[in-house]
């Protein structure tokens, strides 16, 4: 089998079953692995350390597919796809929704491989030159573990480039045209744009957090910053918000809020297309104010090389935000930024209440739903953390 030699020291991360290889850890490549072949790992003094999906192209250049010395095949991935899908049957989820996340990644021992189920259809994304190799195999055994037919690829993420792959948007198995789905979450009805939704179409990780904001909304006027297709609008909605201001800068995704709102036949709220950073100060200028407000953001700071940039931006909006509030607001505020870690976060919320002149306390914190577990052997994964941040009355 092609090999990977490491650095001396530098197996260090993988006997901690951290699953990447940075391309400055390796000293030598012996065979000739093309893109997506599988490698042996070993350290300098020949120990073995994994076996790994090769990505030559990328600054991660192999990321590992299991520990011990074994083939990775069709049956490989049988097993590993079976038992992702088999933990979410554990908790339940069919009881609150049928949209639910089958595949997280490394986090399920499967790197580069996001799989989101939506009602009739799983949503792939394959993101490494590893997971592009194995893809027929990857989709027989989403299809086998999941019973679901309907398989819709939606490769288009960013981090392919990084890879040398192309962008790949269209069926894996199933019909060709890009249907709009209809998946229910905590008894709200949300439609799915296949072709153009952001990421796999939905964001799933969030779903615990808008049944948190719908349960604190009765009687409030809400602001719903960053909206996409109304997630948290229409839960703060169903909850019995007095009043709904959601924005976002994106026209389609506003689109589909309309037809969200419709769908469940909720009371009128108001879908503003605009920059948030713009509109929360115009909002400002304006005097309005809120007793809820929900800050839900894109990545500011994929990797740590942007955290500053990021830092003021998430300052921005959450002293921004804190303004907006009346006395005993809650804000619920998010990062889903991996370079932003969770006390660098609350520093950042800190930091704004106190340019805002607003006392504050965290009442709760939030993070991913559960069918988005982080391994404690790969932090990376930790991506999305909350807080929500009662204004006190004055
Ligand atoms: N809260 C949503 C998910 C939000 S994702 C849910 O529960 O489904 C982040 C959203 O921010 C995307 O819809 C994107 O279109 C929007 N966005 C990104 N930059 C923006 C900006 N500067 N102003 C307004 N919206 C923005």
């Amino acid at each position: 089998m092609h090999k990977l030699i490491l650095k001396p020291g530098r197996e260090k991360s993988l006997k901690r079953r951290h699953p990447w290889v940075f391309s400055g850890a390796v000293q030598k490549v012996e065979g000739n692995p093309v893109p997506g072949d599988t490698v042996e790992l070993r350290s300098a003094s020949g120990e073995f350390l994994g076996v790994a999906g090769y990505s030559p192209q990328s600054q991660i250049v192999a990321r590992v597919w299991d520990w011990q010395e074994r083939a990775i095949d069709r049956a490989f991935f049988a097993e590993r796809v079976a038992h992702a899908v088999a933990e979410r049957r554990a908790f339940q989820y069919e009881d609150v929704t049928d949209a639910v996340r089958l595949v997280h990644g490394e986090s399920d021992g499967l790197p580069g491989i996001i799989a989101d189920r939506y009602g009739d259809v799983v949503v792939v994304q394959l993101l490494t030159a590893g997971a592009e190799r194995w893809r027929r195999e990857i989709a027989d055994a989403l299809i086998a573990a999941s019973g679901i037919p309907r398989l819709w690829e939606r490769s288009d993420a960013d981090v392919r480039e990084l890879e040398g792959l192309p962008a790949v948007v269209g069926a894996l198995s199933g019909p060709a045209e890009p249907s709009r789905v209809t998946i229910t979450e905590s008894g709200l009805r949300f439609a799915i744009d296949l072709a153009q939704g952001q990421k796999t179409g939905f964001y799933l990780d969030q779903r615990d957090n808008r049944r948190r904001v719908r349960e604190f909304a009765a009687g409030r006027d809400v602001l719903d910053a960053f909206c996409y297709t109304g997630g948290f609008a229409l839960n703060a909605l169903a909850g019995g918000a007095h009043s709904v201001l959601a924005i976002d800068s994106s026209a389609p995704a506003l689109s589909l809020a309309r037809v969200n709102a419709q769908a469940n036949s909720l009371p009128d709220s108001e879908w503003l297309e605009g920059d948030v950073f713009r509109e929360l100060r115009r909002l400002r200028d304006e005097n309005r104010h809120f007793d809820l407000v929900v800050l839900d953001p894109p990545k500011f700071a994929p990797t740590a090389g942007h955290v500053e940039k990021a830092a003021r931006a998430y300052k921005d909006i959450n002293l921004l935000a804190f303004k907006l509030l009346r006395p005993g607001g809650l804000l619920v505020t998010f990062s889903c930024s991996g370079g932003v870690p969770p006390d660098l976060f609350q520093k950042i919320v800190a930091g704004a209440a106190l340019d805002a002149d607003a006392q504050a306390q965290i009442i709760e914190r939030l993070g991913p739903s559960a069918d988005h577990p982080v391994a404690l052997n790969f932090p990376e994964g930790d991506y999305l953390k909350g807080i929500i941040c009662r204004v006190a009355s004055r």
